[in-house]
């Protein structure tokens, strides 16, 4: 099925992911129509039509689904019988499939096992009695995150020793569980890592798939605060076999559009950590550094256009995020002119808030 350019593209989410899709399907086009719970936000002042409605509303769901020819998602926790529901009158492109085996951590991680992928040793918990038996299996220091909704690093908590279990579940909210068969929580062993790193690969409708160079990733407090690249040679070494793994999955899936998924390199070689069924704060830097960015190859993708060229246009790249105040400094940044400056337009500057990054070439 090919959605040709003119079409509109419908954007379940409102934020910064939202907003450079929207961007990038303009260029080759098309219209967006935006469907966020918020009454303004980053996508929708640049598409050209948005519905308000929850995420689990049918009702605007379908008013939305109406009006648009093909449907896509610029993050994972949306309700899924919702947008089950969209699939079956307009084409959901990546499918319920894949929406379902990310939003949820362990089905990612036994999705990554099965394709012979190393994962921190990890435990379901749905309790704190669960837990204390997980840490005294798995020893410390380990971490315990919400299995769903997580993101930013919100929704984990450390447990360094024993005694800090019951403060972690605390922390996390202590979470219910969402249904018999679901877990409210995951304890997983901290990877010693020697650094962090993440494929980015597009899958086109025809299978055909782009994979775009691996960068480097640093977190700062759980939040993504550089990509680099090239990535350091030790990092390289690992990055052919996640990339192999990652493509994997994306067939398994019969994955449509980008696909991410991240890694911990290790001297036991790369862990994966979690995979995200949407273009990614780590793919950032394609915009300006690789021949077509993520967001262009994933509106080609799930439109049933053939892919565009994923490698770099120069030898070094960097992105970094603006997190809360750092963005009221697009002066300074500014004035390097070889500065490539993006502003979300957030109205509101919040700590830990992602506002805007900065991509520099060469
Ligand atoms: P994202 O913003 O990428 O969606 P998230 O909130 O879903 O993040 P993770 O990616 O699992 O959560 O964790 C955020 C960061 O916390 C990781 O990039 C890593 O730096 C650290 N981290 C998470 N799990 C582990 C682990 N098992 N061992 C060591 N560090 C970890
Ligand atoms: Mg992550």
């Amino acid at each position: 099925m090919i959605v040709a350019p003119g079409a509109t593209i419908g954007i379940v989410g409102g934020g910064q992911l939202g907003r450079m899709l929207a961007i990038a399907a303009a260029q080759l086009g098309y219209r967006s129509h935006i469907l966020s719970p918020e009454a303004s936000g980053p996508a929708t002042e640049v598409a050209a039509a948005w519905t308000r409605g929850d995420y689990d509303d049918w009702e605007s769901m379908r008013r939305f689904g109406e009006a648009v020819d093909v449907v896509t998602y610029e993050f994972e926790n949306v309700d899924p019988h919702t947008v089950a529901g969209l699939a079956g009158f307009v084409p959901l492109r990546p499918s319920c499939l894949s929406l379902d085996v990310s939003r949820y951590r362990p089905n990612e991680k036994q999705c990554a096992e099965r394709m012979g992928g190393a994962t921190a040793p990890w435990r379901t918990v749905r309790d704190p009695a669960e837990l204390a038996a997980a840490v005294d299996q798995l020893g410390t220091p380990a971490i315990l995150k919400t299995c769903m909704f997580g993101y930013d690093g919100k929704g984990q908590a450390r447990i360094d020793r024993r005694e800090d279990a019951d403060g972690a579940w605390q922390a996390i909210g202590a979470p219910s569980p969402q249904d018999a068969n679901s877990a409210p929580a995951i304890l997983e062993k901290r990877v010693d890592f020697l650094a962090e790193f993440s494929v980015i690969l597009c899958r086109g409708a025809d299978g055909a798939i782009v994979v775009w160079d691996t960068p480097e990733n640093v977190h700062r407090g759980g939040i993504l605060d550089t990509s680099t690249l090239p990535a350091r040679p030790e990092v390289l070494a690992q990055a052919s076999a996640a990339v192999e793994l990652a493509k994997g999955i994306a067939e398994q899936l019969g994955h449509i559009g980008v696909l991410t998924c991240e890694f911990f390199a290790t001297v036991d070689g790369p862990i994966f950590n979690e995979m995200a069924p949407r273009v990614h704060n780590s793919g950032h830097w394609t915009i300006e550094g690789a021949v077509t960015s993520q967001f262009e190859n994933h509106i080609r993708a799930i439109c049933g256009l053939p892919l565009g060229d994923a490698g770099l246009v120069v030898p070094k790249v960097r992105m970094k995020n603006l997190i809360g105040e750092d963005a009221a400094r697009w002066r300074e940044i500014l004035s390097d002119p070889c500065a490539h400056l993006h502003l979300y337009g957030k109205g509101e500057t919040r700590p830990g808030r992602k506002m805007g990054h900065v991509t520099w070439l060469g």
